[in-house]
């Protein structure tokens, strides 16, 4: 998910390892390092903080070798300290190894190597694919790395050397980028471009399932499984900035974009379609503890607290379980009332947030068990709880939260449905939620291809001074994410209601300047929906509908109808807020605005 760069040729492979590494900090990493071939051994300088510190800390050793590979780490298992930061190493120090992504079936793997005698040093799931080339390396480790990659399942973008063969990296990619440059008599590996562009601009991109073998005179690309790929080297056009917003012009469009990948990332390992079950390792000792509760208590702060208003509606329909939400803020200074027979789930992307690291407190002094949702392994919510379940969807950079939200909703589904099938679930049942979970990657996709359109919309709306949205059941807490993503990037005063709350007050503000952007799906109230459409229109209001494809009656009654694909009523936030993400986010541009850095707002809100 972070990055990795690697570089064999006739200069000091130092100076390009930390250079790169820094052009690959603005993905965001928690822990860097790098390992080197130095005169027939193997190096490794790793630890926690900023690649100027690694910088540093290399300083002094004076590494001339010419080989070598560094990576910034985004931790998904184990917390970001020295142990857990790439490279990693097989027990005899001989390979080291750098990766990105997550291996899905790392910990049947790693008790196994166990067995065989291995000893593990970190928490990572990463550590295992060495021991694992380990276990087949006879001095071809092209032949090892191949023969390990067929164990595995997951993601991944690896570079691996062996101090037994000091002229080669091998490099394999399977769903995190990998790409290697091309220069004379040099090759790099990178993960993405800007690592290596001072270089090189040729470069050749790997596809999913294919390796490359880079000495110091050639390389060679095949598929894992042996089978020879020709690769076209292509020039790179593009200048540094554009390549790390991956093309997009900002990182929230491009984090708006990749929701379709990181819904799947999220959902990653955890889904068992086979037995309609859902696996969340860290939960799996609390769940005694989690099925006892009479009572659950949701709490959050902004687009987490908009997330934990939908889990509301799922928890309590799948559970039949009163849910209680609450602001962080509030519940910390109120007297809330809790029990051991209470279970709290506090919400944070960065799981640094004030107010929620303040509620996971107080609600330990009443000794309720209390569980955490964050995206930042190792964060302090995260370290605080007594067990929670990660995002895994990368290090999200612009400020205004979209594809944390719905990872958000998507891992709270997956809890309720854990759940619901201990509790009264049928496997059948389960399945048919299952296969609808791993529709909506392609669902969002399908969306996201409305873009045009929905930047016509903001064209039209763009210089409004306000923007009511309204939408009902697991949709309400939707309009108030479509209103608080209007407000936060465009400066457009933005409300979001329940609809039929409409009647009492909002009503008066309609007139014809007043956008109003209705979910309004086909589910349950889809009825009761339309007469407030209808209440809009006969005030001249403005509408805007997020509807359900096919509904052609809709088009009668809206002034512009954005169509989203059906699903089960619980999943649809994951569909109706991407339109209003991207509504907000073009809303912004049309007024200029910073879409990144929206003024006074800070990414990770560590103050009270
Ligand atoms: N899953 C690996 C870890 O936690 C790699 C993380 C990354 O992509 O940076 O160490």
């Amino acid at each position: 998910m972070c990055g990795i760069v690697g570089y064999i040729g006739k200069q000091k492979a130092l100076p390009i390892l930390i250079n790169g590494l820094k052009r690959l900090e603005y993905r965001g990493y928690d822990s860097a390092g790098i390992a080197m071939l130095e005169n027939g051994d193997l190096q490794i300088v790793k630890q926690p903080g900023k690649i100027c510190e690694l910088e540093e800390s290399v300083a002094a050793a004076n590494f001339t070798g010419n080989v070598g590979i560094g990576h910034t780490r985004w931790a998904t298992h184990g917390v970001p300290d020295r142990k857990n930061a790439h490279p990693h190493t097989d027990c005899r120090k001989r390979l080291a190894i750098i990766h990105n992504g997550i291996i899905e079936n790392y910990s049947t793997l790693k008790n196994e190597l166990i067995l065989k005698g291995h000893t593990f040093v970190s928490e990572t799931d990463t550590e295992i694919l060495v021991h694992l080339i380990e276990e087949f390396y006879d001095n071809n480790l092209e032949q090892a790395v191949r023969y390990a990659l067929a164990e595995i399942q997951g993601t991944y973008g690896i570079l691996v050397v062996s101090k037994d063969e000091p002229e080669m990296i091998v490099a394999a990619r399977n769903g995190s980028p990998l790409l290697i440059g091309v220069g004379e008599e040099e090759y790099f590996a990178a993960s993405d471009a800007s690592a290596i562009i001072r270089h090189t601009r040729d470069v050749a991109y790997l596809d999913d399932g294919e390796m490359a073998i880079l000495n110091h005179k050639t390389f060679v690309t095949k598929t894992i499984h042996d089978k020879p790929v020709t690769k076209y080297v292509e020039r790179v056009s593009f200048d540094l900035e554009q390549i790390e917003k991956g093309g997009y012009p900002h990182f929230m469009l491009k984090e708006i974009f990749n929701q379709p990948e990181t819904i799947r990332d999220c959902m990653r390992g955890r889904l068992m379609l086979e037995n309609g079950d859902v696996r969340l390792g860290g939960l799996e000792v609390h769940l005694d503890q989690m099925l006892k509760a009479k009572k659950i208590v949701l709490t959050a702060c902004g687009t987490s607290w908009h997330s934990a208003l939908i889990g509301e509606y799922i928890l309590e329909e799948l559970l039949r379980l009163p849910v209680e939400v609450d602001y962080a803020s509030e519940f910390r200074y109120r007297n809330p009332v809790l029990d051991p027979e209470t279970i709290v789930i506090v919400i944070s992307q960065s799981g640094e947030t004030a107010d929620t690291l303040a509620a996971v407190r107080e609600v330990k002094k009443m000794r309720s068990p209390v569980f955490g949702i964050c995206n930042v392994v190792g964060s302090t919510i995260a370290r605080e709880t007594l067990a929670g379940v990660y995002l895994h969807v990368g290090p999200e950079i612009g400020v205004a939260s979209t594809k944390a939200f719905t990872a958000q909703v998507t891992v709270l589904m997956q809890i309720a449905l854990l759940l619901a099938r201990r509790k009264w679930m049928s496997a059948e049942e389960g399945k048919k939620i299952i296969r609808e979970l791993q529709a909506i990657p392609e669902k969002v996709e399908k969306i996201l291809q409305l873009d045009q359109k929905i930047q016509k919309l903001a064209e039209l709306y763009g210089n409004s001074h306000n923007f009511l949205y309204l939408g009902r059941g697991y949709n309400f807490p939707v309009a108030l994410e479509g209103a608080l993503k209007m407000k936060e990037i465009s400066y457009i005063h933005a409300e979001g209601y329940p609809a039929a709350e409409m009647k009492h007050g909002p009503i008066a503000l309609i007139d014809e300047n007043m956008p109003v952007v209705f979910i309004a799906i086909k589910d349950h109230s889809y009825d009761k929906i339309i007469s407030n459409i209808e209440e809009v229109k006969a005030r001249n209001g403005r509408v805007i509908a997020v509807a359900t494809e096919g509904d052609e009656k809709i088009k009668e009654r809206a002034d512009h109808v954005i169509y989203v694909p059906q699903t089960l009523d619980f999943l649809s936030p994951l569909l109706t807020i991407v339109p209003l993400q991207l509504l907000a986010y073009h809303a912004a541009i049309v007024r200029g605005c910073n879409v990144d850095q929206p003024r006074n707002l800070a990414k990770s809100v560590t103050v009270e």
